[in-house]
């Protein structure tokens, strides 16, 4: 069902798309407060996409009004959970109805290939939603052993307005991993997807609306950063942010949160993750093949993307002559084309930012094993950089971008320490043959993801998130993400001798 089209299918739907431009709140599109706009563009070919909303904190205060009364009156909350999962059913439907439009949006506005839109995000992105609808009307609530004078429950209750703010390397899949849960639960959320990366977020509000979901239930406010972002983060009525964004952008939201109302953050920040690679792994054409897809996918914009290479040093030339050989199936070019499977960076200043660790290759002598060119536009091909030290930038920075740093070790204590250098705390895979090797290594790099022998985020029943400054407050996907978005309420009735009303006795 998620096979990709041909480029010309794919080029057809683009032609025929009605782009949405205006914020959606309260069950109705609506252009910003003040008139304004801001340009949408499509980073492969710069052209215009369309002119969208720029929402300023009086749009915000109009949605955080509606989702709250949304909320208190209960039309979504006070549906038992079985009716709330049919309505996230029938929008996974929706979206799995429109898959082809989704992901040549999902292409145009971001610049990543559309055959990774179609295979991948597309189909995660529903198996998401469904997996959380799935989930509401499984998850039990406890009563406690407290002895025969009290009945002690524990409820779970959701907690409130969700504020999401969303970054634009995963679109939709990232809109999924914080809606699917809040929706779930019962929140109402305001959506802020990153300015880059709009459309698809206001199409998914679109079809949600179309599945049934009450107005000022889900709700997207267009905008900056600053002119969205933050007023969302100091609203005083605003009773939880899920952030998925860079550590800096993270740590404000920490303080918007002090400097208003102390609501709960969630935050999934950015990573440096390494893949150690042991001389004992068993097959290096496997490693090869694993860790150009974790430095290469989605041109190195994942928060997880394999960054630094630390490998044992008497396999290190075999492994780059092999990386070599994959790295020839990653063609660049236009995102349309479903042969390509590296898209144009998100943006010119995105594109400027990750073309200066290539300036730093040359600064620091280091050396290219692989790539290293930039191409017309935003494009940069898939590099390898050799003999990078813990001191270096590309080692220690997120970069964000299609570029693997390759450091050498000798022993297992070396390749741990290298591993751990770093204020990020992510993701990491370790390739090894030895059992005890990949447990000892599993439970030592401080990152709250690892996989052995592959590259992977797990999948809808595995947690995400990182340690260290990788992230704070609590998981996305799985039953640890459904937590986030309640509230524990102790309920404690007293049903001693003392407490039995004297009348009924
Ligand atoms: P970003 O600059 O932190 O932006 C993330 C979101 O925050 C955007 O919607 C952005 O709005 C908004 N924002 C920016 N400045 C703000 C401010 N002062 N107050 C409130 N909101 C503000 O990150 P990005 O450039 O979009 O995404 C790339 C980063 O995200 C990378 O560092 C990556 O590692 C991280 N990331 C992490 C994960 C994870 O799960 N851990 C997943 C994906 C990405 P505008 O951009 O529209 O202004
Ligand atoms: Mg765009």
């Amino acid at each position: 069902m998620h096979e990709p089209l041909t480029a010309a299918e794919y080029k057809a739907i683009a032609a025929g798309l009605q782009l949405p431009t205006n914020a959606f709140i309260d069950g109705a599109f609506r252009p910003a407060n003040s008139g304004k706009t801001f340009t949408s563009t499509n980073p492969a070919t710069g052209e215009v996409l369309a002119e969208i909303a720029a929402c300023d904190s009086s749009d915000v205060d109009f949605a955080v009004e509606k989702a709250r009364q949304a909320f208190d009156d209960g039309r979504w909350r006070h549906l038992s959970p079985g009716e709330r999962k049919e309505v996230l059913l029938k929008l996974a439907k929706l979206m799995e109805q429109n898959r082809h439009e989704l992901a040549v949006l999902e292409s145009l506005d971001s610049g990543k290939p559309v055959r990774e839109c179609q295979t991948v995000d597309v189909p995660d992105t529903i198996h998401t939603i469904r997996w959380h609808a799935e989930l509401i009307d499984k998850i039990y609530d406890n009563t406690n052993n407290v002895g025969a004078n009290a009945l002690a429950m524990v409820v779970r209750e959701p907690i409130g307005v969700v504020g999401c703010v969303l970054p634009w390397n995963f679109p939709l899949l990232m809109l999924a991993w914080k809606i699917g849960p809040a929706l779930a639960a019962g929140c109402s959320v305001i959506v802020k997807p990153a300015q880059e990366t709009t459309l698809t977020t206001l199409r998914v509000a679109e079809l949600a609306h179309e599945a049934g979901i009450p107005a000022g239930v889900f709700n997207v406010v267009t905008g900056s950063g600053r002119e969205v972002g933050e007023p969302i983060g100091l609203h005083m009525d605003v009773d939880m942010v899920a952030f998925t964004g860079s550590t800096p952008t993270g740590r404000r939201f920490l303080r918007y949160a002090a400097d208003s109302n102390l609501k709960k953050v969630v935050l999934e920040c950015g990573g440096k993750n390494p893949a150690v690679v042991l001389a004992d792994a068993e097959d290096l054409d496997l490693v090869a093949e694993q860790v150009v897809n974790g430095a290469f996918w989605n041109m190195g914009e994942n928060c997880s993307a394999t960054s630094r290479l630390i490998v044992h040093a008497s396999i290190k030339d075999e492994l780059l002559q092999r990386i070599g050989a994959y790295m020839r199936e990653w063609k660049t070019g236009d995102p349309l084309n479903p042969e390509n499977r590296i898209g144009a960076l998100v943006s010119k200043t995105h594109f400027e930012k990750v073309k200066s660790f290539l300036d730093d290759v040359k600064t620091e002598k280091l050396s290219l094993a692989h790539g290293g060119e930039t191409y017309e536009g935003v494009f940069i091909e898939p590099t390898v950089v050799d003999g990078v030290t813990p001191k270096s930038r590309l080692f220690q920075e997120e970069i964000f971008g299609p570029i693997l740093s390759v450091t050498t070790f000798e022993n297992l204590a070396e390749a741990t320490a290298l591993a751990n250098d770093t204020n990020y705390g992510l993701t990491a895979s370790i390739y090894t043959g030895s059992l005890r090797n990949a447990i000892r290594l599993s439970r030592d790099i401080r990152a709250g993801l690892v996989t052995v022998n592959c590259f992977g985020e797990g999948d809808a029943s595995t947690p995400f998130g990182g340690y260290k400054e990788s992230g704070f407050g609590g998981r996305d996907k799985s039953v640890f993400a459904h937590d986030n978005y309640c509230e524990l309420k102790t309920i404690w009735i007293d049903i001693s001798e003392r407490s039995v009303d004297e009348t009924i006795r």
